[in-house]
């Protein structure tokens, strides 16, 4: 009997454990056989980045403790300040782009995560330069990848030229450009105004040394001149030493002219087409020519000028390269050659996206100058324009053939006067003239050492 009220007794206990706790607890304190129970663990995990221990202290008196790993997981959010309509680094633009690591903090026991953001930092420090009225914006769709794509956009009528800048080793008439946003860039966008074209500081014009030319003097030319050489370590400043006489003449037949005559390097003369000069080569970039060797955008005076003082200075006669060349000229070749010449003044300081063949041609145009000033893949002459060895003998006779009429001339030291570069005095002694025609079609005609008569009438 007394087992069984035992169990009644338990049986109410049962019940009384299922509605109401107080009883339980009072049950426990005097019953020790009843499992302990516990509170909960503490701390919460609230914002700990690291490991920590959790404890907690059950209904008998017992500590329990827990480590609770924390483990992060980084995630790099990459933007732009424009997006973010900050100016993170405070350089005045919204082109830079940012970085933030957000990082998510997981505790073990499934304790659950949050997520901690970083400061946000600058990746990629973009500076680009406006020249004259334009916009661009940086386009960040395939950020991802590491590059973002930077558009330029002219104002009403404006064209755009193309980019140049510290971070571009070749300007490029691309657009949109790619640019690499593990570094920062300095980039310039260049537009034009269509109706007054305005080429200072862009482009060829952006080269320090290019950009002294004025086009207006032309002995900044000969400066230039000079300065490049240096670039391409080769030093002509022995040229200021003499004297330079280079002057525009209105009844030239050619383009232009380098009087080499006396074989004296620091004695340059160089002649140019005064209508051609100012209606066509004067003007220095882009200008619809009828002859397609000027219907590129051109630096077509630089070149003239480079040809000619490669003539005068340099002692270089014309070559017939398919590489880009100053001297390239059609009476270095055989007739009917069939080669391709190829000119410096073709070379864009722009790559020209419709001619992907020649899309290094900016990079071509540097060899080309450096091959010119070194020397390389040239025709040293050495003999001056007359067919006279160097250095000229006091007397040397020559025939030469100008308008129709065949002169027999002495062109030897002894007949140039100290001055001669600047006054063009000359002690030219004729030994005989005879008419022999005209030379068809052509306008110039110079006696070569080999006897043969060359017309040359065309520019260069
Ligand atoms: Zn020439």
């Amino acid at each position: 009997m007394k087992k069984i009220l035992s169990f009644v007794f338990l049986m109410f206990l049962f019940f009384c454990s299922k509605s109401d706790s107080s009883d339980v607890i009072s049950s426990e304190e005097n019953n020790s056989n009843l499992p302990e129970t516990f509170g909960n663990w503490s701390p919460d995990f609230t914002n700990q980045t690291t490991n920590f221990n959790q404890t907690r202290t059950g209904s008998k008196g017992t500590n329990e403790t827990r480590e609770i790993t924390v483990t992060g997981s980084d995630e790099v959010l990459l933007s732009i300040e424009s997006k973010l309509l900050t100016d993170i680094n405070e350089d005045g633009d919204n082109f830079d782009i940012t970085s933030q690591t957000i990082t998510t903090f997981t505790a073990s026991e499934g304790l659950g995560s949050f997520i901690s953001s970083g400061t946000t930092l600058i990746k990629s420090d973009i500076n680009i330069e406006l020249k004259n009225a334009g916009q661009v914006d940086v386009d960040i769709t395939s950020i991802s990848t590491g590059e973002v794509l930077i558009n330029a956009n002219p104002s009403d009528g404006y064209r755009f030229l193309g980019w140049d800048g510290i971070s571009i080793s070749t300007p490029t008439s691309v657009n949109p450009l790619s640019m690499d946003i593990e570094s920062d860039n300095n980039i310039k966008a260049n537009f034009l105004n269509i109706n007054d074209p305005d080429y200072s500081g862009i482009g060829f014009y952006a080269d320090p040394i290019y950009s002294q030319i004025d086009p207006n003097n032309l002995y900044s030319y000969l400066d230039v001149f000079i300065l490049d050489a240096k670039r391409y370590g080769v030093d002509l400043s022995y040229v200021h030493e003499g004297c330079a006489n280079m002057i525009l003449d209105p009844n030239f037949t050619g383009a232009a002219g380098a009087s080499f005559g006396g074989c004296i390097d620091n004695q340059v003369r160089i002649k140019i087409n005064k209508t051609y000069w100012e209606e066509q080569f004067q003007i220095l970039m882009s200008r619809p020519y009828a002859n397609p060797l000027y219907s590129d955008t051109t630096i077509y005076g630089f070149h003239l000028i480079w040809h000619e003082l490669g003539h005068d200075i340099l002692n270089i006669d014309h070559t017939c390269n398919e590489t880009p060349n100053f001297l390239n000229h059609f009476a270095g070749c055989g007739q009917d050659s069939g080669v391709n010449l190829q000119y410096t003044s073709d070379m864009l300081w722009f790559t020209d996206d419709s001619k992907p063949d020649t899309s290094q041609q900016n990079r071509g145009f540097h060899t080309a100058v450096s091959n010119y000033y070194r020397k390389v893949n040239q025709v040293i002459t050495n003999q001056s324009s007359t067919g006279c060895d160097c250095p000229l003998p006091e007397t040397c006779i020559r025939t030469f053939c100008s308008s129709g009429w065949s002169r027999t001339q002495n062109w030897g030291s002894e007949t140039y006067t100290t001055n001669w570069c600047q006054t063009l005095d000359r002690i030219n002694v004729n030994y005989s003239e005879e008419y022999v025609g005209s030379c068809p079609g052509k306008n110039l005609v110079f006696y070569t050492n080999n006897n043969e008569l060359i017309c040359e009438g065309v520019p260069l």
